[in-house]
């Protein structure tokens, strides 16, 4: 039973997702405007882990993620760089798909983009407006906060705390300085696009409320963030998509805790500040995945060249025993003995770890526990049976790879197999038996050769055919 905390309520929850088996998940992406820090790495491999563990559990994840790909920071940029704002976020962007390919977190379902979205944006806009939500200054359209009744109910502020701690530098034109932007009026010079109240351009919150209700309902099961999101970001999405939808926008809020950097926190004027690419520059992807797995993902981590030093030890491990792995099965002994080894226990332990509020940290725990008692099963009996091996496999690809990403087989041995594919597998397996008690010999023969040149080898043995792909 998976059990999640949630920052809405406060509290741990059972997960029980809106529509089973499938689940609704958003996470906020990056703007578009830099490369992205080590610390949007933990949010983006940290929401990769809990999606690959949901599809582990056999859920459907719509993973959406969306790209800022209009703000302030693009324009700036663009002014710096002497360029046009959308050749910034093209630059951008094409980074941000080679950084998450190079940490192996897997592709979402969709990544939209504000820009793609303008109409979007201005229906919702005017959705607000028509209804006493927001207000027109001018050509600037600004959501009204005292308007929705439970405004902080995310980040738990209070209305009168956040306008007596509120800076005065405000926009003169708000009426409240608590209240924001959902669109605004371009200046000469500045991208635009036309709307009813002059031209301009979507303000940042809008977009997430407009983009998560498009591809996920107008209720969702998980949206995701960094810690830092929470206020004000998360608390005006909620405001715009229940003021908007008149229904409940999330079910569970996640968010993950902040990246200190050797107990510092990381900013460009102290000097310690570490785009991904960088650190990709000195360690593996599967070493930044173990020293990010190896804490839970609510809390802060600090981050250090010592400590991913020792990630990189840590894998070593792995490797010895994907050697290991691989040299058992290349024997392929099918006489060999078959150990008493209890794999039920690890997968369970696995993920009674990652039920526990995806408590990765307990869960690599597991994957060394099982690497070490596999080390101690060959140390003492060396005539092994090939399908041992193949469990071993199994057991690491379906776990360390696949949901962890802190472990990597060769290609032709992943296979990222569906249990589809295995089933299928099977059901040619028991034509094939079926054959040979029939005396259908070619037929028989057949399938055998047909699934080798798969790269998928059957194994007789006494118990029955087993399988394993190469
Ligand atoms: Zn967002």
């Amino acid at each position: 039973m998976l059990k999640i905390y949630n920052t809405l309520t406060k509290k741990i929850e059972e997960f029980t997702p809106i529509n089973p088996p499938n689940v609704g998940m958003y996470i906020c992406g990056p703007t578009v405007y830099d490369f992205f820090h080590i610390g949007n790495a933990r949010t983006f491999i940290m929401a990769d882990i809990i999606r690959k563990y949901l599809e582990y559990k056999g859920y459907n994840v719509n993973y959406i993620m969306n790209l800022t790909d209009i703000d302030d920071k693009i324009i700036k940029k663009s002014i710096e760089e002497k360029t046009l704002a959308n050749e910034v976020t093209k630059k951008y962007s094409d980074a941000f798909f080679e950084d998450i390919k190079r940490l192996r977190i897997k592709t979402a379902t969709v990544y939209p983009k504000a820009t793609e979205n303008i109409n979007e944006i201005l229906k919702m806009i005017k959705t607000l407006v028509d209804n006493g939500f927001a207000y027109n200054v001018d050509g600037n359209i600004f959501y009204k906060v005292s308007s929705f009744k439970d405004y902080g109910k995310l980040s738990g502020k209070k209305i009168d705390e956040l306008e007596s701690g509120a800076r005065v530098e405000v926009m003169e034109e708000k009426l409240n300085p608590l209240d924001f932007a959902l669109w605004k009026k371009s200046k000469p010079g500045e991208p635009f696009w036309e709307s009813e109240w002059g031209n301009g351009r979507p303000g940042w919150h809008i977009e997430c409320s407009v983009m998560s209700c498009k591809h996920l309902g107008e209720t969702f099961d998980i949206h995701a963030g960094g810690n830092d999101l929470i206020f004000p970001h998360h608390e005006n999405e909620i405001a715009q998509s229940e003021a908007a939808n008149k229904k409940p926008f999330v079910k569970y809020w996640l968010h993950f805790g902040f990246l200190n950097i050797n107990k510092e926190k990381m900013s460009k004027s102290l000097g310690n500040f570490f785009t991904a690419r960088e650190v990709l520059e000195k360690y593996s992807a599967e070493a930044i995945r173990l020293f990010f797995a190896q804490a839970h993902y609510r809390g802060p981590i600090d981050f250090s060249d010592d400590l991913l030093d020792s990630a990189e030890k840590g894998l070593e491990k792995l490797k010895n025993i994907r050697s290991t792995i691989e040299s058992g099965l290349n024997k392929n002994n099918s006489t060999g003995k078959n150990p008493d080894f209890n794999f039920e226990s690890f997968e369970k332990r696995f993920s009674d770890a990652m039920d526990d509020d995806f408590n990765s940290s307990q869960a690599t725990a597991v994957i060394f526990d099982f690497v070490k008692e596999v080390n101690k099963t060959i140390a003492v009996e060396e005539n092994l049976n090939v399908n041992f091996y193949i469990q071993v496999r199994n057991f690491l690809i379906n776990t360390a790879n696949n949901v962890l990403g802190i472990m990597s087989f060769e290609e032709n041995n992943v296979k990222q197999s569906s249990s589809i594919e295995d089933e299928l597998i099977k059901v040619l397996i028991e034509i094939r038996l079926k054959a040979k008690t029939e005396k259908n010999f070619p037929l028989a023969d057949e399938i055998r050769k047909k699934l080798d040149e798969l790269g998928i080898t059957l194994k007789d043995t006494k118990e029955g055919t087993d399988f394993f792909k190469r």
